[in-house]
């Protein structure tokens, strides 16, 4: 089916108090004219059941979709799933692989999962899912028969997002717009330049001048967890000749970004570190810290890297940084666990002891504990050791204590893509 036009729904009684401000309006309405799609009406509603059953009724009633946005969580005031559900006349079931995926971020939240999570993996039967990279709430979408005088066959497709904007654009961005862009009468077009070492304002002022003159390609910037990206998109409308109107864009941005881009495509920062040592066929290990075995687990979650991962060292306490890793009792004692020192021999122990070509250090204060006048939480040493030499990165990172871990975590993977480009 061809999708022309759209409603946006957003749910949440905070968004009515005027207590949060509705920027995932305005996210999905810059995404609606990106798709080509026409978007009429935005409308917020409470989590209140009969008026949001109202209001979904009215909008399939104009509109080919009906975004909604919200309402997703655990609690009892997370009705939007069950409401929309009720509307398309469909059951919730009990959907395997999305309760596996919540109990997995739990997992790696180091949280016990709460029991009332599970409704999140009721979702309506026969519908589509998407997966929420960035929390428990998983995404749907399903069709509704919504007859209509000029056609009695009439389907209206409903998407249901998570409220939180980070899950939701990501959701947005990496699981439904590939779908829309199938269902829209415009063909499009679509490039990621994916950037490290710069935050998105400062990258979006950079190339101010080419957002704001550009109407095909648009470019959109991103802020993801410790980087950022943009994305290129070209429309082609049906019978139209198709020219590469991006490539000369890119060429531009190479020149303004220089090695702050890491990837011109989808792949994860890890994803490039691991191509790049397996075309050199060098080996590497990790030497953790802060990290305590994230950047390995990370790192192993991309198939193949026992071609280029040997182990790592989770020298959490002094003693194993001195005992395994041969850093000096001086460094220890004089310039602590957390310093430049530090770093450069838990390195160069590291590569000693696994025997790799490249080994990687973190060290660093995670937080919220832990930090002295010299040295703030958030302070993070890394070092990469090879044959060359050893070289150390002073970092300063900001977030609680899981932020600041996941972005050394990117900065470690970093280091790598650095030394061998
Ligand atoms: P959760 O699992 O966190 O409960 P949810 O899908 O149920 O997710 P809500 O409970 O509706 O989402 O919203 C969670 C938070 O997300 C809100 O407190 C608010 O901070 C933010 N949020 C929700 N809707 C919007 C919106 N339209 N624009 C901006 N922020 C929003």
């Amino acid at each position: 089916m061809s999708i022309h036009s759209a409603e946006i729904i957003c749910v949440g009684t905070e968004l009515l108090m005027g207590n949060t401000l509705n920027t995932n309006s305005h996210f999905l309405a810059q995404e609606m004219v990106s798709l080509g799609i026409s978007s009429y009406r935005q409308i917020v509603v409470g989590d209140n059941e009969e008026r949001l059953a109202e209001q979904i009724k009215e909008s399939a009633q104009r509109a080919d979709l009906v975004i909604m946005t919200g309402g997703l969580g655990p609690t009892t005031d997370d009705i939007t799933m069950a409401v929309a559900a009720k509307v398309a006349g469909r059951e919730l079931v009990f959907d395997e692989d999305s309760f596996h995926d919540i109990t997995e971020y739990f997992r790696k939240m180091c949280r016990n999962m709460p029991k009332n999570n599970r409704k999140q993996a009721m979702l309506p039967e026969g519908c589509t899912i998407f997966k929420n990279h960035n929390g428990t709430a998983p995404g749907a979408m399903f069709d509704y028969a919504c007859p209509s005088e000029q056609d009695p066959d009439r389907i209206v497709k409903f998407v249901l997002l998570p409220g939180p904007p980070s899950e939701m654009t990501m959701m947005f961005n990496e699981e439904v717009r590939p779908v829309l862009e199938k269902m829209s009468d415009t063909k499009f077009i679509t490039q990621f330049v994916h950037l490290f070492g710069i935050g998105e304002s400062e990258a979006a002022e950079r190339i101010g001048d080419l957002i704001d003159s550009q109407t095909n390609p648009t470019i959109a910037p991103y802020a993801a967890e410790g980087e950022c990206f943009f994305r290129i998109t070209q429309r082609v409308e049906k019978n139209e000749e198709e020219k590469d109107l991006i490539s000369p864009l890119i060429a531009v941005m190479k020149e303004r970004f220089g090695q702050c881009i890491y990837e011109i495509g989808t792949r994860p920062l890890k994803q490039v570190a691991f191509d790049m040592l397996l075309e050199k066929e060098m080996t590497v290990c990790f030497a953790e810290s802060c990290t305590a075995g994230m950047v390995s687990s990370e790192f192993v979650d991309i198939p193949g890297a026992s071609n280029v991962f040997m182990g790592s060292v989770v020298s959490y306490g002094n003693k194993v940084k001195s005992n395994l890793l041969g850093v000096s009792d001086d460094v220890l004692d004089n310039l602590g666990a957390v310093s430049r020192e530090c770093a450069q021999e838990m390195a160069e122990g590291a590569r000693k002891l696994l025997g790799t070509d490249i080994a990687v250090s973190i060290t660093g204060i995670a937080g919220p504990t832990g930090e002295s006048a010299t040295k703030p939480v958030g302070l993070v040493y890394l070092a990469i050791s090879d044959k060359n030499g050893t070289e150390v990165k002073e970092v300063h990172l900001s977030g609680n204590r899981m932020r600041v871990r996941r972005k050394a975590v990117l900065h470690a993977f970093n280091l790598i893509r650095m030394r061998l480009s």
